[in-house]
């Protein structure tokens, strides 16, 4: 097992639904491990113009297409720049590339193996799959720096199978999304959504134990280390159940111990 003597967790403020102390504080308690939180990773780490050229060319515009480094544009630049100003479109990149662009931005003493950096972001690290030829998008991409994504959160497991159906029908009859969505409320998280701040201990936990036993994820839908892939699955996992498997609570132990 990998030993893990610090976590660094980056807070993301323009999701203010999270409590940044609550998850330090749940995670420091839980691991038996120090955690220091940060501000946002792109205000604490100074981006320059090279960082926000190559976040800006690791952008994806075709999701069935592997991933090709993109030309950025002026605007897509200085886009990447302003992150105080957050935008209501969804911009994808890809996550290893956006993974590696922000382990480069860490100084060397602080990439040694046992100091674990955990940044949420609202930024989407999308994933391609060779099994459907397409990128999926990523609520958490695992290894250090792991990045959690609240919009990943939101977008990428699935919503109810009617939803879609009913989606399609009202589709064909003039849409009007709010009534769906008033259809299905609470089965689906939406931005800003209250129950991220229990929701996202799961995927900080599943990207910490991926970390210390490359073996994060549990079959168990009760486990929070459970990988959703449904919203509904997702929910009742994380604030319904809450708690780790029995056999995750052993490793657990072993992880307090630093056997
Ligand atoms: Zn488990």
């Amino acid at each position: 097992m990998q030993k893990i003597s610090k976590i660094f967790l980056y807070d993301e403020p323009s999701v203010p639904e999270i409590k940044i102390e609550q998850l330090a504080t749940f995670l420091g308690d839980t691991l038996q491990i120090p955690v220091e939180i940060r501000e946002n990773f792109f205000k604490h780490f100074t981006l320059d113009k090279t960082i926000s050229h190559k976040l800006a060319s690791s952008r994806i515009y075709n999701i069935y297409t592997p991933f090709e480094s993109h030309q950025p544009t002026k605007e897509e630049i200085q886009a990447e720049e302003a992150i105080d100003k957050s935008s209501d479109n969804i911009i994808l990149y890809d996550g290893f590339e956006i993974q590696n662009i922000l382990r480069d931005s860490i100084p060397e003493r602080e990439l040694e193996r046992d100091i674990f950096h955990l940044i949420i972001t609202t930024k989407l690290g999308c994933t391609y799959d060779y099994d459907d030829y397409r990128y999926h998008g990523r609520a958490v991409i695992c290894s250090n720096p792991a990045i959690i994504s609240t919009t990943g959160i939101i977008e990428a497991p699935a919503k109810p199978r009617e939803y879609y159906l009913f989606l399609q029908q009202k589709m064909a009859l003039g849409l009007n999304l709010d009534v769906l969505k008033e259809q299905f409320r609470g089965r689906f998280l939406e931005y800003h959504d209250k129950r991220l701040n229990i929701i996202i201990r799961g995927y900080a936990l599943q990207a910490i134990f991926y970390h210390i036993t490359l073996d994060p994820f549990c079959h168990f839908k009760e486990c929070i280390l459970h990988n959703a892939h449904w919203q509904e699955d997702l929910i009742y996992t994380q604030t319904k159940s809450g708690k780790l498997c029995d056999q995750h609570k052993k490793i657990l132990e072993l992880i307090k111990n630093h056997e």
